[in-house]
């Protein structure tokens, strides 16, 4: 089945969850703890899930102190009654994944464990390495083998390879060496590590349990293991829990902060706060900058499930245009929807969505979504309104077009498949059968992140923090074969 960018979902798609604990009392079970913060997260990835658990020490049975469990499907798949009951230790590491076209085999699961003489560990990586191909090169040369294609296999040969130095050392060895996004977690014989790349890309964050300390994805999680949200890890810090203490230090000298700006748009969940930014307040206030951008005369405002509902408020609340529910998701077809035939999988998007027909019936209505990746979604959902007898469909979106691919771990189609890399707005209006097509501006999308933004003081809105490089072109971090511009 090809899931080349969740081509029928029509979405970016986010690559990975993780969710660590370490209770400091030894008797204390994280794994349940883990479970659930998984759970959490499943919107992170739905492909394969795992969990890699330090057992008590009067519990080691094989002899190695971590032991896994993982397989393809959701959490609560992977993870019967009966695997969890055998699964026992007072620190353990979750992983969810979505991963990429043809790379959704059992191989890439993570978390990776490795285990040798001078101790195990287990590894579980959000992001994307950009010089993975040749640190891979170099660790083959020296005899090293792969069993996957995931990243996350590269560092954890990576630190094996380093590990007689002591973990401290193998882990700053190892994080020099590899460049691109990481938000890395890592489970050793005695400690929980938590790292974020220089310039943060990826989410990660520290959260506080009686007994106990967590990393996280995102601080909805922590949430729902009734953990206090502690503070983001900072672009360029390692954190290392143990059982008497939280050591942190700085591992980069340049560090510059380049949140993922398709966290807060599309991705995230919006009870999460990442990086001090609340992200169902920055999809309202997209809305209503949106509304003051481009409002049009209208009679309804409705919202895409689930990150347009959000904006759709906020533009009726900046407009006065009523807001309504006109379009209704089903929960139950997400990107884990096995879809037997080619017909079928065209078909998701009706699968998905449907219009309520008695709300927009002889309205002007806009209509308010995340993004355009396709255009496949927007053009159903244009057809669906008309044929329910919308008068005018005017669609409104809360992120700038995306043009260009990311290397950064999010799953985007080539440039070429990108719509709004092909066509104008206004072509692209006209081949998806809206009334008016506008994109929110990249300052918009700015203060929709940050309300004092103010984009004529910021010398370069590169420079506020944010990587926005698959609507601009301009990356925060070198890709090999890619100017670090591609704006035309
Ligand atoms: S290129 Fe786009 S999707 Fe990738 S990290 Fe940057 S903002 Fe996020």
């Amino acid at each position: 089945m090809n899931r080349d960018c969740d081509n029928y979902n029509d979405k970016p798609g986010e690559k990975c969850g993780i969710f660590g604990v370490y209770c400091t009392d030894t008797k204390k079970d994280a794994v349940s703890l883990v479970y659930y913060g998984l759970f959490s997260l499943q919107h992170r990835g739905q492909e394969s899930a795992g969990i890699a658990v330090l057992q008590n020490p009067d519990e080691g049975k094989s002899g190695a102190a971590i032991e896994c469990r993982k397989g393809l499907g959701l959490v609560g798949q992977v993870f019967s009654d009966n695997v969890l009951s055998n699964l026992k230790g007072y620190a353990a590491l979750g992983h969810v994944l979505y991963s990429t076209s043809g790379s959704n085999d059992l191989e890439n699961t993570q978390p990776f464990v490795s285990h040798s003489k001078f101790g195990s560990v287990a590894v579980a990586h959000n992001g994307a390495l950009t010089n993975a191909d040749v640190v891979r090169e170099l660790l083959e040369d020296s005899g090293i083998g792969f069993s996957s294609s995931s990243d996350a296999e590269v560092i954890i040969n990576l630190i094996a390879k380093n590990y007689k130095k002591g973990l401290e050392r193998a882990l700053t060895d190892t994080i020099k060496f590899i460049k691109g996004s990481y938000a890395l977690a890592l489970l050793t014989d005695d400690a929980l590590v938590g790292a974020r790349d220089p310039n943060g890309i990826r989410p990660l964050c520290l959260g506080k349990l009686d007994g106990g300390w967590i990393l996280a994805s995102e601080s909805c999680a922590i949430d729902a293991v009734d953990g206090e949200f502690v503070r983001d890890i900072e672009p360029g810090e390692m954190v290392i829990i143990r059982q008497d203490n939280v050591l942190s230090f700085t591992f980069s000298e340049k560090t510059r902060r380049a949140s993922c700006a398709f966290e807060y748009v599309y991705f995230a969940r919006p009870d999460s706060v990442i990086d001090s930014v609340d992200v169902y307040g920055s999809r309202i206030r997209a809305g209503e900058i949106l509304g003051r951008e481009s409002a049009v005369d209208a009679e309804l405002v409705i919202g895409v499930p689930d990150s347009g509902i959000p904006a759709a408020i906020g533009y009726g609340r900046a407009t006065g245009t009523p807001y309504g529910l006109g379009i209704v998701k089903s929960k139950y077809a997400g990107r884990a929807f096995i879809a037997p035939s080619q017909f079928l999988r065209e078909r998701l998007v009706s699968v998905k969505h449907n219009v309520i027909e008695s709300e927009v019936r002889d309205k002007r209505v806009v209509v308010i979504d995340d993004s355009i990746v396709r255009g496949t979604t927007s053009r159903r959902l244009v057809s669906l309104l008309k044929a329910a007898g919308a008068k005018e469909v005017h669609i409104r979106i809360c992120s700038p077009p995306v043009r260009f691919p990311c290397y950064f771990g999010i799953d985007t189609p080539h440039r070429k498949d990108l719509i709004s890399n092909i066509n104008s707005a206004d072509e692209l209006c006209a081949s998806l059968g809206a009334d008016s097509l506008v994109f929110i501006s990249v300052d918009g999308l700015l203060q929709s992140f940050d309300p004092d933004f103010n984009p004529v003081s910021a010398s370069s809105s590169n420079n506020a923090g944010y990587c926005l490089g698959c609507f601009t072109g301009e990356y925060p971090i070198p890709v090999a074969g890619v100017s670090q511009s591609e704006a035309p």
